[in-house]
């Protein structure tokens, strides 16, 4: 019968819409935190209407503010009061508190990544690695639930 084939379409369409509903969940930065365990996760800019990671930078030229997208796969970045010196490594630290981000890999670039913490144990199983390269974009989502994501797609 026509209905019911139409039906069983339009019910085939809604499921499909709904995966891909939960996949754009799953792909959002939703917790970080510093080592002192402070979210980092602040409104002083949006991505996408989500609040950013923000990373204070202290760099040979002065301190300043990096504000992330938390949206995985979106490489949208905006430095704050803060002049970039193209290839120079700063040190990331949390905007509230100040404490290093401590480093836990070494970058393809040659600097290191440090460890943003998604979840307040701070454990470094579920962290973001950020380079500390300004210029380089390189970044890592590490979790066990993430990690087949963080693996297709290679970056964040
Ligand atoms: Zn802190
Ligand atoms: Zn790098």
């Amino acid at each position: 019968m026509p209905f019911k084939w139409l039906l069983g379409g339009d019910q085939t369409q809604k499921r499909q819409v709904i995966q891909e509903d939960d996949q754009v969940d799953r792909r959002v930065i939703d917790a970080c935190f510093c080592p002192n365990g402070h979210s980092i996760l602040t409104d002083i800019r949006t991505f996408q209407g989500l609040p950013a990671l923000t990373l204070k930078l202290l760099g040979k030229k002065g301190e300043g503010l990096l504000a992330i997208s938390p949206v995985i796969g979106d490489c949208n970045r905006e430095f704050i009061d803060f002049e970039q010196v193209p290839g120079e490594v700063v040190e990331i630290c949390c905007p509230e508190c100040s404490m290093p981000f401590p480093l836990y890999n070494e970058c393809p670039c040659g600097a290191h990544l440090v460890a943003l913490f998604t979840s307040p144990k701070t454990h470094f199983a579920q962290c973001i690695g950020i380079c500390q390269r300004i210029g380089c974009l390189h970044s890592e989502l590490l979790s066990e639930r993430d990690l087949r994501l963080f693996n297709r797609l290679g970056y964040f």
